[in-house]
């Protein structure tokens, strides 16, 4: 294999890897659930590292205030609000035109989520949200699939390994995201919109979690590490929790039950941060062309293959093909709601 040899070289000789590992890695198809700030790191490093498949699952569009963070992302995508899939697939096949990667412009979601990550060895946790990432534990631990859970806000990252059991004698299962955090977090939490972040603590943690991705990929799985690892880069506090073991009461890696995946913890619409609502799985599909004749008289339309925009002051509604929203100016699901049922339809 000439061209893996020249291209990886470097990689292959890290003893780690290996022109062995460089040929597992070739082979493995992973996911990466959101593409921000985690998630750009998480692919690019990835897909240079020669991951031979990866999919990138997305449903937001890119703004002006990712740019300063979310690394794969330039100011022509912002200025074209491209969904953050389509744009970092465009840019992770420029960067490798050797690997397979599949975008997917939604949300990931009870209805979709075994479509979306089937047949993956590994998934990548770059979402913003405790609910989509307690959605992936379920169906982590349902299917027997690893994942690791990747945060960062304010200088602060914390990622960890969630480990199904492996049958060969070795390694048991890894406790899972509900045992170390058995309820979301409630009331006010800090997040990117409200705490601000460091894009230099995405990366550190972001690749922390991409070195336990290529551990895995190839094989080398007594070396990953069993704890929940957290780092603040601006005030240098380091500091790990054991999770090598289920917690004996969990309800979701012990006694399997599965609130997210069942769909009765899924909510239709949300506060999705930055002053926003998503409304969701409206499965509507959307001619953009028709909807703008018709929006025109009451704003400012514009819209391309993948988004349409609609600014009426205050508001701002993004639209997809597929006839999900996210509407900018309001915190209030009543008010988005009604101004998407107003002007897209009930
Ligand atoms: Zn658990």
């Amino acid at each position: 294999m000439p061209a893996l040899d020249e291209r990886y070289s470097r990689q292959i000789l890290f003893p780690g890897i290996g022109l062995e590992g460089q040929r597992k890695l070739a082979g493995s198809r992973i996911a990466i659930v959101g593409c921000g700030a985690t998630g750009s790191v998480l692919s690019s490093l990835l897909v240079r590292a020669g991951v031979g498949y990866v999919r990138i699952i997305d449903r937001d569009y890119i703004e002006p205030s990712n740019l300063q963070r979310q690394v794969l992302f330039d100011e022509q995508d912002a200025a074209e609000s491209l969904p953050k899939a389509i744009a970092a697939s465009r840019k992770l096949q420029q960067i490798n035109s050797t690997v397979t990667i599949e975008p997917h412009v939604e949300d990931l979601t009870p209805a979709n989520c075994d479509d979306l990550l089937e047949a993956t060895d590994l998934v990548l946790d770059g979402t913003d949200n405790f609910e989509t990432r307690y959605l992936l534990n379920e169906y982590a631990i349902r299917e027997h699939r690893p994942w690791i859970y990747t945060a960062a806000v304010g200088s602060y990252g914390v990622t960890m390994n969630i480990l199904p059991a492996e049958d060969a004698s070795s390694t048991g299962a890894t406790a899972c995201l509900a045992c170390v955090f058995p309820h979301p977090p409630t009331g006010a939490t800090e997040t990117c919109d409200t705490g601000g972040i460091l894009n230099s603590a995405v990366n550190l943690i972001a690749s922390i979690a991409v070195t336990e991705a290529m551990k895995w990929l190839v094989g080398d799985h007594l070396r990953m590490r069993r704890t929940l690892l957290s780092f603040d880069a601006w005030h240098n506090d380091h500091s790990e929790i054991r999770a090598s073991q289920p917690s004996p009461n969990c309800t979701v890696c012990g006694q399997h039950q599965f609130p997210y995946l069942s769909g009765r913890a899924h909510p239709h619409i949300s506060l999705c941060g930055r002053n926003s609502v998503q409304i969701h799985e409206r499965h509507r599909p959307i001619r953009f062309a028709e909807l703008e004749t018709r929006l025109s008289p009451h704003g400012e339309v514009r819209y391309t293959e993948y988004v349409l925009k609609f600014l009426r002051s205050p508001y701002e509604l993004t639209l997809f093909p597929d006839g999900r929203a996210i509407i900018k100016g309001t915190t209030d699901i009543g008010v988005a709601r009604s101004f998407y049922a107003r002007f897209i339809g009930s």
